[in-house]
């Protein structure tokens, strides 16, 4: 049985709505409504997951809470014929320090493999549509062009952002570099470097950049780029290692169910899918939430971690602080589309290709060979709003964007799903606007009296991605557990 989230697209079947998964939980549903759990946790992906396993493992009493249909939130595999495409959270590496101890907790460090196939001899190709024409590169020179651009544009200090952002988790250091380029946004910071790029530079390099951010180019924050170098210490080829280079074999879903799965091994997790919290009363005492076909729950804590974009939905008695309902309510900027192809071409597995600004898909590469021998292409389009791309409303039009990329592509299926319309993420990855870490940042993480935040878009170290995400559900994991305790011995000695 597929997930309800997701679409494919074959020849045979048309458009169909949903995609199967190895993230699909049945039953859908086992809680007691009447119990009263130690923590209710608001969502399954990776923050939500991590914090239901730790504290299921600390012997508390968990609910689990989530409105779609299966684990995993904006990080989830398909299962069509066994392979899968990575719809969210894809590219992972050993410098992301979370992420590597959950692969060696449940021994899945082997399942690592490359996307990109760039050594195909003979083979490799790249092309760049510029100007209405379309050129043929050598990876290589790829490499070249984007890396003189990317240093040029990152320079804002003769050190190439190390005394911006010296040590990259540390949120003191952090916020000085913020402060001095949080306010500057992308486009500003292209205006400064513009003419120093070639014109060949500026266009792969504004197409890479573009599904970096997946923004308008005027409401990305240049400090989160910043923030990106650093982490992927301070240099292009591990900006391409580490961001788009390793992913699992087995599917970011497999991952998720080991952690799900152990944490329902406790015995003391239930959970409820297909339940979308509508509202979170505080009583102070206990804590209790509505679902939105008014089913209610209670527990001493909650861990929420319901994404930026969509957290003012919730409705919170007592209300919010005005700094999270409004940065709720501004959102982060990331709008990125991300769309897989099927293509009946084996050479196309070492592509890579930009078609930047009128692309409906802006950059593409080998992702992967598929059961049936094809090659499976990734590609993302941008934000730019002449060519935001809807790949459920205009099939046609998306397989017209990757025949672009390459002549005689011949695309046999498509798979996808829609971000910047689902009604439980209104987004992609975290990219925050200009000026908004700052503000911001602080207060998305303090806790609302018995409700505590976690989630990979206001998480320290990598935010914005997966292993940001397991940073905080477990930062959070360990606070509600010493509390819990601390009140029961407490209790004991009352
Ligand atoms: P989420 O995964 O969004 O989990 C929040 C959960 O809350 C969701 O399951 C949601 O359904 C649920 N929820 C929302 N509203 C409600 C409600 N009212 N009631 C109940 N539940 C609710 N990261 C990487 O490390 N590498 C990558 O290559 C990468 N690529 C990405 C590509 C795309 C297209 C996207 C979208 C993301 C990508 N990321 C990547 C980022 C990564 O996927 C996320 O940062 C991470 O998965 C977020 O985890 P989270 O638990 O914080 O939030």
């Amino acid at each position: 049985k597929p997930s309800r989230d997701g679409f494919q697209w074959t020849e045979a079947t048309g458009l169909v709505a949903g995609v199967p998964t190895l993230g699909l939980i049945q039953p859908s549903s086992h809680c007691n409504k009447g119990k009263i759990y130690d923590v209710l946790v608001i969502g399954g992906g990776y923050a939500g997951l991590t914090a239901s396993r730790n504290l299921a493992l600390a012997d508390n009493q968990v609910l689990l809470l989530e409105a779609r249909d299966r684990i995993g939130g904006r990080s989830w595999s398909s299962n069509i014929d066994g392979y899968p495409y990575e719809m969210g959270g894809t590219w992972v590496h050993w410098n992301q320090p979370f992420i590597w101890n959950e692969l060696r907790r449940y021994d899945m460090t082997g399942q690592l493999e490359v996307s990109p196939r760039k050594n195909v001899e003979g083979g490799a190709r790249v092309t760049v549509m510029m100007d209405g024409e379309l050129l043929h590169i050598s990876h290589d020179e790829e490499d070249e062009v984007i890396e003189s651009a990317f240093k040029k544009f990152i320079n804002v200090d003769g050190q190439f952002a190390r005394s911006i952002i010296p040590y990259p988790h540390d949120i003191e250091f952090n916020m000085k570099g913020v402060l001095s380029c949080d306010k500057m946004s992308m486009a500003d910071r292209m205006t400064q470097v513009a003419s120093q790029l070639t014109p060949l530079e500026k266009n792969m390099f504004e197409g890479f950049l573009a599904i970096t951010h997946g923004a308008k180019w005027d409401e990305a924050s240049f400090f989160e780029l910043l923030r990106w170098w650093a982490l992927m210490n301070y240099n292009y080829a591990d900006f391409m290692a580490i961001g788009l280079t390793y992913k699992l074999r087995c599917g970011q879903s497999a991952l998720a169910r080991h952690i799900f799965d152990e944490a329902r091994g406790t015995g003391q997790v239930d959970y409820s899918f297909s339940t979308a919290v509508a509202t979170v009363n505080d009583n102070g005492d206990l804590v209790e939430v509505t679902s939105r076909d008014g089913s209610t729950f209670r527990a001493r804590r909650i861990v929420c971690t319901i994404p930026l974009n969509v957290l003012h939905t919730i409705k919170f008695v007592p209300t919010l602080p005005v700094l999270k309902t409004e940065a709720s309510l501004i959102g982060h900027a990331n709008q990125v589309v991300k769309c897989h192809a099927e293509v009946a071409n084996p050479e196309m597995r070492s592509l890579g290709a930009t078609n930047y600004p009128d692309g409906k898909l802006t950059y593409t590469f080998g992702d992967g060979t598929t059961p049936a021998g094809n090659t499976h292409l990734v590609a993302f389009g941008s934000s730019l709003p002449h060519v935001h791309l809807s790949p459920q409303t205009d099939v046609e039009t998306t397989k017209k964007a990757f025949e672009a990329f390459h002549p005689g592509m011949r695309v046999k299926r498509l798979v996808f799903h829609n971000w910047h319309e689902d009604e439980f993420a209104r987004g992609a990855w975290e990219w925050l606007r200009p000026g908004m870490t700052t503000k911001y940042l602080q207060a998305l993480r303090e806790r609302h009296g018995n409700v505590l935040f976690a989630s990979s878009d206001s998480s320290y170290g990598w935010r914005g991605f997966i292993d940001g995400a397991i940073e905080d559900g477990g930062r959070v994991s360990r606070v509600v557990d010493q509390e819990l305790k601390a009140a029961v011995h407490r209790h004991q000695f009352d």
